[in-house]
């Protein structure tokens, strides 16, 4: 439980706790010495080898959904995160504002 420090490149994922004072951004990944991303503790990492859902996850961070708790606008229902390219897209080009 709690935020994930994610790392795209490696695709691994480490815990942040839950103690936000103590939430960085663009923490250093041990592995490969690049920035990692800080996600909700809604984030289910793809397993590893899942290279495509990765790149998903990259796609929805590089456009600003970082697994936070989005509800439509017009039904007012909870967003489910997409789980592939083509669905990402769309999610992107229907709740980027
Ligand atoms: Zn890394």
């Amino acid at each position: 439980m709690g935020h994930k420090y994610v790392c795209l490149r490696c695709r691994k994922c480490f815990s942040a706790g839950t103690d936000f004072t103590k939430f960085q951004d663009n923490k250093i990944c041990p592995d490969c010495m690049t920035p990692m991303v800080l996600l909700n503790e809604k984030f289910k990492a793809p397993s590893k080898t899942d290279v495509a859902q990765w790149e998903t996850v990259k796609i929805l961070v590089d456009n600003g959904f970082r697994f936070q708790t989005l509800y439509d606008p017009v039904s007012g229902e909870r967003i489910r995160y997409p789980r592939t390219k083509t669905e990402a897209e769309e999610f992107i080009r229907k709740y980027k504002h």
